[in-house]
């Protein structure tokens, strides 16, 4: 969202190309930062941090698949719009076939040498400097809109148009709605300030701030009028606009205007996905991938309060013989087994489930809108599934406790995991490698969905 192409990333598993390539960049190209990248994760990670005005990707990365890079860009908040320039080897028939649907703006075949690269990437930059972005302009008068959407899409902007603001507000509200693709969102908001409609610009404004609770880094609003009175303008600030601009409207004071504005939001945007990303981070077990304690803590009430007309299951299961591994084979052996649970653990429940790292070796799900069938299943599959995971080629088996707001309808998080703790006690008792329920007369046993857990032989 930004003129003029000032900064570059280069991303080559090659060194020898990465460093060829960035260095004729820099000597042909002023006012241009360049970054090399070795590989995807790397990449990634200095786009969450800075902004990009063009990638440049080998088709074949050491960690991932430049298709499956320029996927992630586009998923990204920060950089969907960024162009994404592929470098094959030729042009390669899946760069044809699925390139452009993952989200390539174009390819460039690297036999015709380094040179050539540098100069395709000159012409891209000159022919890419307009603005990224998509307006909603909203002007009832349908020539002076034509005229003005004219002179923003020569700048590379996208326009949705409407003539009213009760269609504004509708298309503002569908395009805040999760799901809806990052081009087709509004990025920011022109009024004219006069509308025939019931609502005027001032309503819509007011609207904007008060209704939808957007801020004026959320949703910039820029506001046309005919006059620059000392009135008309303490009017529009005051209405929550960020600028404005008159008519009639000269080109380069309307683009400047609009620039402006698209740089506060694609630092709110920024802003926003580094909170969300410091939010999963805190939430999240670095070693396992599945969350931490205390987002159990945070949240595990209220998915339990928050049952349907089946159960919750709180679920404890506890890796069996663990200090045998960390003795026999080291700490990073154990980690590793770790690491691979977790990622297995996460993959084995749906996406209601909660899946924590209680604490060492426990695991915990809270597993909401469950019948004890179905339960019984997940468990039991899980179980079977761990047996036969040997990671870092490790036997590893885990003991399973669980407790239910079926058979226990005013537990509280604390006492349903101690009730499943108990249960997972009474599992280990009977051999490990087994899945028990604590039930409600205090009684712990296993349900019967597959003979092994009855009669299970542990290690
Ligand atoms: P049981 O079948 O009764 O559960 O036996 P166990 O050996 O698994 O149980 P115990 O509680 O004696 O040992 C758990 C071990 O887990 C001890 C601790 O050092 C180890 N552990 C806890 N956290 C970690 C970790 O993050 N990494 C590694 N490698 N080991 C850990
Ligand atoms: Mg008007
Ligand atoms: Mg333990
Ligand atoms: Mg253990």
């Amino acid at each position: 969202m930004t003129n003029k192409t000032s900064s570059i990333m280069v991303v080559d598993g090659s060194e020898v190309s990465r460093t060829i390539i960035a260095r004729i960049l820099r000597n042909e190209m002023d006012n241009t930062m360049i970054t090399t990248c070795g590989c995807g994760e790397e990449a990634l990670a200095f786009l969450a941090a800075e902004h990009y005005d063009l990638v440049t990707t080998a088709l074949m990365l050491p960690d991932m698949d430049g298709l499956d890079l320029t996927r992630s860009i586009r998923r990204s908040v920060t950089h969907h719009y960024t162009p994404i320039v592929v470098v094959s080897g030729d042009a390669d028939n899946r760069l044809l076939r699925e390139g452009f649907e993952a989200g390539v703006t174009d390819y460039f075949d690297k036999s015709l040498g380094y040179q050539s690269f540098v100069d395709f990437v000159k012409s891209f930059c000159r022919r890419n400097s307009g603005l990224v972005g998509r307006i909603l302009y909203v002007e009832d008068s349908r020539t002076a809109a034509m005229i003005t959407t004219n002179i923003m899409e020569k700048h590379g902007l996208m326009i949705t148009h409407t003539t009213s603001a009760e269609g504004a507000l509708e298309i503002i509200r569908q395009s805040l709605k999760p799901g809806v693709p990052n081009e087709e969102r509004i990025d920011i908001v022109m009024t004219d300030f006069y509308l025939k409609g019931r609502l005027t610009g001032g309503d819509l404004l007011h609207a904007i701030r008060t209704r939808l609770h957007l801020s004026q880094q959320e949703m910039p609003v820029l506001v046309v009028t005919v006059t620059d009175s000392n009135e008309r303008q303490a009017e529009v600030f005051h209405a929550g606009a960020n600028d404005f601009v008159t008519k009639p409207i000269v080109e380069e004071v309307l683009i400047a205007r609009i620039r402006s504005l698209l740089l506060i939001k694609q630092q709110f945007y920024a802003l926003r996905f580094q909170a969300e990303e410091m939010r999963r981070i805190a939430s999240t077990d670095s070693l396992t991938g599945v969350r931490s304690k205390r987002y159990l803590l945070d949240n595990g009430e209220a998915l339990i309060r928050n049952n349907q007309n089946q159960p919750v299951w709180a679920i404890l299961m506890d890796i069996d013989h663990f200090k045998g591994i960390n003795d026999n084979l080291g700490h990073i052996t154990g980690d590793h087994v770790l690491a691979a649970l977790g990622e297995l653990l996460n993959n084995s429940f749906p996406k209601e489930c909660m899946v924590v790292r209680f604490g060492g070796e426990e695991f915990a799900v809270i597993a909401p809108n469950t019948s004890i069938k179905n339960i019984n299943q997940l468990a039991e599959n899980l179980r079977i599934n761990v047996e036969s995971l040997k990671p870092m080629n490790v036997k590893t088996t885990i003991s399973i406790g669980m407790a239910s707001t079926g058979d226990h309808a005013n537990a509280d998080l604390t006492t349903l995991l101690s009730y499943a703790d108990k249960a997972l006690y009474a599992a280990k008792q009977r051999g490990r490698n087994r899945v028990c329920i604590y039930a409600p007369d205090g009684v712990s046993y296993s349900p019967a969905i597959n003979p092994r857990v009855e009669t299970g032989t542990g290690r």
